[in-house]
């Protein structure tokens, strides 16, 4: 069995559940904190800006929650995702690893975001809201959202990070397929935009200034609700689907994964394939090696702080507990623009911190090499993000060349990059470089992370 390329699932093995991996784990995370009082947030003060069924899923202490219905009914368009075997790439690589990847490129946005957009969307639809306001890096999450949006009736508001709205347009143009309303961020539509603007008026913009002006839209209008793509528990319980898949799937093969690697800018992705295995190597049946990978330009686990901090650049959300390389701080514009955010997913820090997963950085032009070697062996051209993973990947089973050790990893490939051909054009042109980042940068935006005294 294990050398078919393609590991399917019947629909009918669709999982039927979101797992939540908190209960299981030998402490909780520290909770979010008002920013104002430093005391934890209550559902009440999160209710302008979530529906209340996602809020009680922020917080929940079951380690199960139900799919809802015309959820799953959603998912099926593209869910359960293959699971593949990379004999190929085995072969050019001339490993004795055996490499598996779970490829979420098959979704109507191309990436895993769908997983968590459609049930945010049909929460926020059962609230009686009429619009979603959100922000968008790479436009992977805007895609996402604008479809989740359609299926259900909704209004969708994007900021798109200026550097991706003018360097992907055609990312704008499916939001817009889709029915979303995009805008260039910073934009003069809100007060922390226009802030940015007065000293710099075409700034690249950040996740963390987009995400301010989408949150503050939000804030001021009874119809309309907010929704982040990445981060927070809800987010990272969603995403579980991919995992509880892929754990069916390598039971029908009869193999079990040694290392899991997947790319963080927020931890979803990562959560979603690692959790369900997480819970298994807790309860002590698999012991995988489970390890994060970011770009080192935006290294928020390898050189970030674990401090409380802001999730957006104006200070407008509460305080998470998170590795984070200050709420101010702008990364080079690299092409994964999934992935540069200041701040890590405060159950994924903790999880860290816990000692129960590993992170390293690679650098962009590793990430591409991997990725063409990856393109011409698998077929599959990979968005700038998963890169990373597969970057990782093959570390590994090139060192496995070495040792001649009959490893098994496990990959996320989160999305295609069918969108991110100009990255690709720079690195075969030759224009694409690797910024050293010295520590100086990295030290400056953290003298002004918020101070809270616990
Ligand atoms: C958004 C995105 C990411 C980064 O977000 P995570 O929450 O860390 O998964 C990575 N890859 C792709 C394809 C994305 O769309």
């Amino acid at each position: 069995m294990a050398d078919q390329h393609k590991i399917l699932l019947d629909e009918s093995e669709l999982p039927t559940r979101w797992y939540n991996v908190i209960p299981d784990l030998p402490s909780p995370p520290p909770p979010p904190l008002h920013p104002g009082t430093l005391q934890p947030v209550g559902p009440d003060d999160l209710a302008p800006l979530f529906p209340m069924d996602l809020i009680m899923q922020e917080v929940t202490q079951d380690s199960y929650v139900d799919i809802p219905d015309e959820v799953l009914d959603v998912y099926r368009l593209w869910r359960p995702s293959p699971l593949f075997r990379a004999h190929r790439l085995e072969k050019a690589l001339g490993t004795p690893a055996r490499l598996y990847y779970k490829y979420e490129g098959g979704s109507p946005a191309g990436s895993h975001k769908p997983n968590t957009a459609v049930p945010q969307a049909f929460y926020n639809k059962k609230s009686g809201v009429t619009k979603i306001t959100t922000e968008t890096g790479a436009g992977q999450w805007g895609t996402a959202l604008a479809f989740a949006c359609a299926v259900y009736g909704l209004d969708c508001e994007v900021w798109q990070v200026g550097a991706s709205y003018d360097g992907k347009p055609y990312r704008r143009s499916v939001m817009e397929v889709f029915g979303a309303t995009v805008h260039r961020s910073p934009s003069d539509l809100t007060e922390s935009g226009r802030k940015i603007l007065a000293d710099d008026d075409h700034h690249p913009g950040s996740l963390g200034i987009a995400i301010s002006e989408a949150v503050e839209a939000a804030a001021g209008s009874e119809t309309s609700h907010y929704a982040l793509g990445s981060v927070l528990n809800h987010v990272l319980l969603h995403q579980t689907v991919i995992g509880e898949e892929a754990l069916l799937q390598f039971a029908k093969v009869g193999d079990t994964p040694d290392l899991i690697v997947g790319c963080t800018g927020g931890g979803s992705n990562f959560a979603g394939l690692s959790f369900p295995f997480l819970r298994e190597k807790l309860a002590g049946r698999i012991d995988p090696v489970i390890r994060a990978v970011e770009p080192a330009s935006c290294p928020s686990l390898t050189r970030g702080t674990y401090a409380y901090d802001f999730g957006d650049t104006a200070g407008l959300t509460p305080l998470l507990k998170m590795h984070t390389l200050g709420h101010d701080f702008i990364p080079d514009p690299i092409h994964a623009g999934g992935l540069r955010y200041h701040g890590m997913s405060p159950l994924i820090s903790h999880i860290y911190e816990l000692g129960l997963m590993e992170a390293i950085s690679v650098p962009q032009l590793e990430c591409f090499d991997a990725a063409i070697t990856f393109a011409r062996a698998e077929g599959i051209v990979p968005a700038p993000e998963p890169t990373h993973a597969i970057a990782a990947c093959i570390r590994e089973a090139l060192a496995c060349k070495e040792s001649g050790e009959e490893k098994v990893i496990l990959t996320a490939l989160c999305g295609h990059g069918h969108f991110d051909m100009a990255a690709y054009d720079a690195y075969l042109g030759g224009t694409m470089v690797d910024e050293d980042v010295p520590d100086s940068r990295f030290a400056e935006p953290l003298t002004r992370l918020p101070q809270v005294d616990l």
